[in-house]
């Protein structure tokens, strides 16, 4: 399978160099490789390996088959004791005795889910092994911005709830002020309408009150 050239002309350097969808693991900018997930609730991008190598949970790292929506039972499952990722029991073989390596980590510095294969021609290559990591990655993309979505919903109702909240919490408290207004209004009714003297009368019968408790 021939794919579209990231980097042999000047051209597909300035598209790369301008794209904002840039693998925040590895720096990578080959943008049809680039995925996007949500991971730690913010919005990210990958590339194939490094969106594979953080979402260890999610797949089989050996037959790169999606665990939607759950990993194999316990006794299906090999877990990999460094980056706690699931092979499945069959796909590990003979090496399922613990402390088990799933491939990546057997070799960390060697190893690569996805390697495109580039021609003297500067085209990119997909092989079989290529295109079910990318594959892989693509639908555990696909999984995590549906969550994404489902999140950013539930996320909006309880706004949404809050605002209502809000909102009738402002209207009590503005009745509220508007009770003591009246209230406040009925006690003093003659006030507005009284002389200066008739005003201060209150006040120096509370006076000659205090005065007399002392
Ligand atoms: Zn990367
Ligand atoms: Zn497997
Ligand atoms: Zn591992």
């Amino acid at each position: 399978m021939n794919l579209p050239s990231s980097t042999p002309t000047s051209a597909t350097a300035v598209s790369a160099a301008s794209s904002t969808e840039v693998c925040q693991e590895c720096g990578s900018q080959d943008s049809w490789v680039i995925h996007p997930a949500r991971l730690r609730g913010a919005l990210s991008f990958f590339c194939t390996h490094c969106l594979l190598r953080n979402h260890p949970k999610s797949f089989c790292p050996s037959c790169l088959a999606v665990y939607d929506p759950s990993p194999p039972r316990h006794y299906q499952r090999v877990p990999c004791s460094d980056c706690g990722s699931y092979t499945h029991i069959e796909c590990a073989g003979d090496a399922t005795s613990p402390p088990y390596l799933c491939p990546p980590c057997r070799n960390p510095t060697s190893f690569s889910f996805f390697r495109p294969l580039v021609g003297a021609d500067g085209v990119h290559r997909m092989d079989k092994p290529l295109s079910e990591a990318f594959l892989c990655a693509a639908k555990i993309s696909a999984l995590s911005m549906k969550r994404a979505v489902v999140v950013a919903k539930l996320e909006a109702e309880l706004k949404g709830r809050e605002c209502v909240a809000a909102k009738k919490r402002a209207r009590e408290a503005l009745e509220d002020v508007l009770k003591i207004d009246e209230k406040e209004r009925a006690a003093t009714p003659k006030v507005n309408e009284a002389s200066g003297d008739q005003e201060q009368k209150p006040k120096q019968s509370l006076g000659s009150g205090e005065l007399k408790k002392q």
